[in-house]
C-alpha cells in the first residue's frame, strides 16, 4: 500500500451517530483510516463521503455471554421444569457428539471437532449479520480455529467442571493446556468455572490462582435457578437427584461446595470477573450475595440473558435489583440451545417492551457496559477517537423522537457490520461508490472467511 493509500480514508454520513461514550450526534459524519476512527463531526465533514441517508451508526453490539457450539440448534430445547431438566437435555445433545468420541479413534475425534468448529463458524456468522463485533464465548472441548478469524472479535473463557478430586485434577491441566493453545493462536483468553453445583471449592482455588497468575478475566454462571441454593446450604433438591443421576454425587462424601456470595469473593480476586445471569442472588445468602456484589463492582458486572432467563425461569432478570446496587449489568443471548436466535439487539427489546429499561439504557448495556464485562472496552463498546473502527450500521423504518429508540425498532435492519473498519457482515448501501473508496483505501468491501 501506498503512502497515498495509506492516508486515504472513508467517511460515513448518518441520520445519527450514537458513540454510546457521549450523547447521539444528529446529522452527523464519522471518518475512518486505517481501520480506526480518526474524526466525528456534525453535519457536513471535509472532503469526500458515502451518504447512509437515514441509517444509524452505533458501536458493533458486545454479546457478553454464548456458548456459540449449540448454534446449529435449530431451535431452544424445552425449557420444561427448570433448569436441572434443561441441562439433562443439553447433555443428551453432548452425548450425541460424544458417542464418537467413545470410539476412541482419532477419526472420530476429528469429526466431533469439525462439527463444533462448523456450530462455531455459523455462530460467528450468524452474531456478525446481527451488528455483534464481540463476544464473551464460553469453550468447553475444543477450540475451533474460527474463534481467531476476521469475524467478530471473541473472549474464549475456557469451561471448568469438577467435584471429584481426580476430575478437579484432570478438569485443571486441561485448562492450562487449551489456555496456551488460545495464547497460541492469539485468541483472548478467559477462565469459566461452570457454576456453584458443578465446580469443587478445591477446583475453584485452582482456576482463580491460574487466573491471577495470566491475568485473564473470569466468567461463572451463579444463582440461575431457585434450587440453587438448596444444593449448597443443604445438599438437597433437584440438583442432587442431576448430579447423583450422573453418577458424580457420592453422599458419603459429598463434594465441598460454596455458596454464591463465597464465589462471588472469589471471583472478584481476578482482575475483571462476570457473574452470568445472577438471576436469584438477591435471594441468596440473606442478600450477602448480591450485597458482595455490589462491593466488589469494579471488578465485577452480571451477564444477563433474557429470553433465556425466560425460557428456564418463567421471570425476567432483576435488572432493577441489579441497577440499585450499582452493578454494571450486560447482555448476553446465551446459546441457541436456550434462545431462538443470536440477536443481541432481540434481548434489548425484550427489557424495553416490559418496561424495564429505556431504549438508551439496553444500547448502552449491549455496548459499553458488555465490552467491560468481557474486558474488551478499550476495543469495542462506544465510538471514540482512536478506536478499533467496530460499528453495527442499522436502518430504521420509523422515526420517532429518540433516535434510541429507532436503533432497537421491531423493523429496524442491520444493513452492515464492520471490524477495524472492514465490512464482516452486510454490505454498506452505495457499494458501487464504497468499491471506489477501497480501491484506494483500506476499508475492504467483504468479509473474506
Ligand atoms: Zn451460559
Amino acid at each position: 500500500m501506498s503512502r497515498a493509500q495509506k492516508s486515504s480514508g472513508l467517511t460515513l454520513r448518518a441520520r445519527h451517530i450514537l458513540p454510546m461514550c457521549f450523547g447521539p450526534i444528529d446529522s452527523g459524519w464519522i471518518r475512518i483510516q486505517q481501520g480506526r476512527i480518526v474524526a466525528m463531526g456534525r453535519r457536513s465533514p471535509p472532503g469526500s463521503v458515502l451518504d447512509l441517508g437515514d441509517a444509524i451508526v452505533l458501536p458493533g453490539l458486545v454479546n457478553a455471554h454464548t456458548h456459540l457450539e449449540f448454534s446449529d440448534q435449530a431451535q431452544p430445547l424445552s425449557g420444561d421444569g427448570g433448569l436441572p431438566e434443561w441441562i439433562q437435555r443439553v447433555m443428551r445433545v453432548r452425548r450425541a457428539r460424544a458417542d464418537l468420541l467413545a470410539e476412541d479413534s482419532e477419526s472420530a475425534r476429528q469429526h466431533t471437532a469439525a462439527r463444533i468448529a462448523e456450530a462455531v463458524g455459523r455462530g460467528l456468522q450468524e452474531s456478525a449479520a446481527a451488528g455483534v463485533t464481540a463476544i464473551g464465548e464460553i469453550v468447553t472441548a475444543f477450540v475451533p480455529d474460527a474463534l481467531s478469524s476476521i469475524g467478530p472479535r471473541v473472549r474464549a473463557y475456557r469451561e471448568s467442571i469438577g467435584l471429584s478430586s481426580a476430575a478437579v485434577d484432570a478438569s485443571h491441566s486441561q485448562l492450562v493446556c487449551d489456555l496456551d493453545r488460545l495464547a497460541a493462536r492469539g485468541i483472548a483468553a478467559g477462565i469459566s468455572p461452570h457454576a456453584p453445583y458443578s465446580v469443587a471449592a478445591s477446583l475453584g482455588n485452582k482456576l482463580l490462582h491460574t487466573a491471577r497468575l495470566r491475568r485473564l478475566p473470569v466468567a461463572m454462571h451463579l444463582a440461575e435457578s431457585p434450587h440453587e441454593d438448596a444444593l449448597l446450604a443443604r445438599g438437597a433438591g433437584p440438583f442432587r437427584t442431576l448430579l447423583e443421576n450422573l453418577g458424580v454425587w457420592q453422599s458419603d462424601s459429598p463434594p465441598q461446595l460454596l455458596s454464591a456470595a463465597d464465589w462471588i469473593t472469589k471471583l472478584s480476586r481476578a482482575a475483571r470477573g462476570l457473574v452470568v445471569h445472577g438471576t436469584f442472588l438477591a435471594e441468596s445468602g440473606d442478600g450477602e450475595a448480591i450485597a458482595r456484589l455490589s462491593y466488589h463492582r469494579d471488578r465485577l458486572a452480571v451477564a444477563i440473558c433474557p429470553r433465556t432467563t425466560q425460557l428456564l425461569s418463567g421471570v425476567l432478570p432483576p435488572l432493577a435489583r441489579f441497577r440499585n446496587a450499582g452493578i454494571r449489568v450486560a447482555i448476553g443471548t446465551d446459546s441457541r440451545a436456550s434462545s431462538p436466535d443470536l440477536s443481541v439487539l432481540a434481548e434489548c427489546r425484550v427489557l424495553v417492551d416490559a418496561g424495564l429499561a429505556s431504549p438508551e439504557e439496553v444500547l448502552r448495556m449491549a455496548t459499553q457496559h458488555a465490552a467491560w464485562a468481557v474486558a474488551m472496552e478499550h476495543r469495542s463498546g462506544s465510538l471514540a477517537i482512536g478506536r478499533p473502527a467496530d460499528l453495527a450500521i442499522v436502518r430504521p423504518t420509523t422515526f420517532p423522537k429518540d433516535p434510541y429508540e429507532s436503533a432497537i425498532d421491531l423493523s429496524t435492519a442491520v444493513v452492515a457490520t464492520l471490524r477495524s473498519g472492514r465490512v464482516i457482515a452486510g454490505e454498506l448501501p452505495g457499494a458501487s461508490v464504497l468499491s471506489q473508496i477501497s480501491a484506494k483505501g483500506d476499508l475492504l468491501p467483504h468479509m473474506r472467511r
